[in-house]
């Protein structure tokens, strides 16, 4: 950010993140910043992300993921890391190194057979059900282990098709996901061309301030996915 504005120095930065009074909802125009996206990753040293997305009235039309710790390229692990990705309505989504300004698209897999898949989750217990998680893939035939990774980065890793699907799991009843937790994943993975709802296949409702207050859980994949994964989740939850 100092190389933007110099003179910033981090209570500048920590007095900014606090004018972030809007409270979203249904009309209007306003941004939602998760300025450290999986916490306990940054903590460890692992991923997190920098996520920041444009609602208008109540959709979102534009998402930034910043992914300071990502590889460039999942099949290099040990190669470059640090990636950007952006997607704006009906244009696209598409991915940059940090150290090379050039955008590429990005596009999910064309993974068709379930068996075949692989899924990521969140590394922490509390925020996802690893258990409900392996009864899922277990009832979709999937053999490969779970890729876990923390933060918005699993938005990423679908939309660019080094996981095929993205479950998140509720771990308790009464917990509401948080807007500034999805937008800008939700931006990049349904431009890059996958689908996002909730443990009963219902669309993600941004409209209802900063909680997804209508929704439990998230379920991501590439789209030709999508319905066998939400009738796995829904008969392992129950629903
Ligand atoms: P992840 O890195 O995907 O595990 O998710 C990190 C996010 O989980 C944090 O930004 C929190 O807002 C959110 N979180 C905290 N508690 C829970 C919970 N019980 N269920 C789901 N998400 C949670
Ligand atoms: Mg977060």
């Amino acid at each position: 950010m100092q190389a933007v504005l110099p003179d910033l120095d981090e209570a500048g930065v920590l007095a900014a993140i606090d004018r972030g009074t809007d409270a979203g909802g249904p009309t209007g125009r306003h941004w939602t910043l998760d300025p450290i996206d999986g916490t306990k990753g940054f903590l460890r040293g692992d991923q997190y992300a920098v996520a920041l997305a444009l609602v208008e009235d109540g959709e979102v039309v534009l998402g930034v993921l910043g992914c300071p710790n990502l590889p460039h390229d999942a099949a290099r692990p040990d190669g470059g890391r640090g990636c950007l990705f952006a997607a704006s309505r009906g244009a696209g989504a598409a991915m940059r190194t940090l150290d090379d300004p050039a955008f590429r698209p990005v596009h999910v897999t064309r993974t068709a057979d379930p068996a075949g898949a692989r899924f990521c989750e969140s590394v922490e217990k509390a925020h996802s059900s690893q258990s409900d998680s392996a009864r899922v893939a277990a009832l979709l035939g999937i053999t490969e282990p779970p890729y876990r990774i923390d933060s918005q980065c699993k938005y990423a890793a679908v939309a660019r098709g080094d996981a095929d699907i993205y479950l998140r799991l509720p771990t308790r009843k009464d917990y509401v996901e948080r807007i500034w937790d999805h937008a800008a994943g939700y931006a990049v993975i349904t431009e890059a061309g996958g689908r996002v709802s909730d443990v009963r296949g219902e669309p993600l409702d941004f409209s209802l301030g900063r909680g997804l207050e209508a929704n439990k859980g998230v379920v991501v994949t590439n789209g030709l996915l999508h319905d066998a994964v939400v009738d796995a989740v829904r008969s392992v939850l129950g629903l």
